[in-house]
């Protein structure tokens, strides 16, 4: 059987935040390995802990324990000055699309790059070039308040590319929008993954995005993984009840 090489790997990651008293653990010890050039889906009820585990993958949040591995290189043990580069090849995107409303798209998409050190005429060229891959090549000048939500997110997406990431990591990045403009997103996303190899994790509560694009899933329940499979296994015959109750009543 081929190998398959490993993009994202988490060794035992818990997760605790403290509270007034003592502390909140939301994440107990997940396993994962997600391969290069899948697009791998996470689903699960509002606060099982889908955000917190997609952060801890770029450690926005620091796990409490474990490790987190991107392309075969630990980024648990990186000190803050090696995670800021590392933290260059892994683009994120989310629900309220997070962009910088006094500039436009296209300084929108350069920012990543200035804070790179990328040189300004270089950096436009790169943000004209990913501006027209999602489909925004006549909206270069426009602020994100002349846009709609789809290019919004567009926009946002082009931004998470100009850093040349290896994933995109997707938290609810088409929550906020109608089914038709969802569906644009999700054929840009696919058209990315195919295009440029990026490997992408989807993080959604809509089972219809998971069926779109998605190779495999996993399930989180209460901060572990109940099941994990491909995505046509688990939507046929989900062998847990939260995966049955998501699969059946959610969808
Ligand atoms: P999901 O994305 O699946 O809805 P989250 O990862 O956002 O779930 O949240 C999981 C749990 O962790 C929730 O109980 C939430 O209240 C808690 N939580 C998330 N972030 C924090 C934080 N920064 N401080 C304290 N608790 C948090
Ligand atoms: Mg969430």
């Amino acid at each position: 059987m081929e190998q398959k090489e490993i993009m994202i790997r988490l060794k035992g990651i818990t997760k605790a935040f403290p509270q007034k008293k003592g502390t909140l653990e939301v994440l107990h010890g997940i396993d994962l390995d997600i391969e290069k050039g899948e697009i791998f889906g996470i689903i699960g009820l509002s606060g099982a802990g889908k955000s917190t585990l997609v952060r801890c993958i770029n450690l926005l949040e620091r796990p409490t324990e474990g490790q987190v591995f991107l392309d075969g290189q630990e980024l648990t043990c990186l000190s803050e000055k090696d995670l800021r580069q590392a933290r260059r090849s892994m683009g994120m995107i989310f629900q309220q699309f997070h962009l910088l409303m006094q500039r436009t798209a296209m300084e929108n998409v350069c920012f990543p790059m200035e804070i790179a050190g990328v040189k300004k005429a270089e950096a436009r060229e790169k943000a004209k070039e990913l501006l027209e891959l999602v489909g925004l090549g006549d909206r270069m000048e426009s602020y994100p308040s002349q846009l709609s939500g789809g290019q919004k997110q567009r926009v946002a997406i082009a931004r998470a590319l100009a850093t040349n990431p290896k994933i995109l990591l997707c938290d609810e990045a088409t929550s906020a929008l109608d089914p038709n403009t969802t569906a644009g997103v999700l054929e840009l996303l696919k058209d990315i993954n195919k295009r440029l190899g990026i490997t992408i994790v989807v993080i959604t509560h809509e089972m219809k995005v998971i069926q779109e694009i998605c190779n495999r899933v996993a399930i989180i329940s209460e901060g572990k993984i109940a099941e994990m499979g491909s995505v046509q296994e688990i939507f046929r015959a989900p062998k847990t009840q939260i995966g049955q109750e998501l699969v059946f009543h959610e969808g």
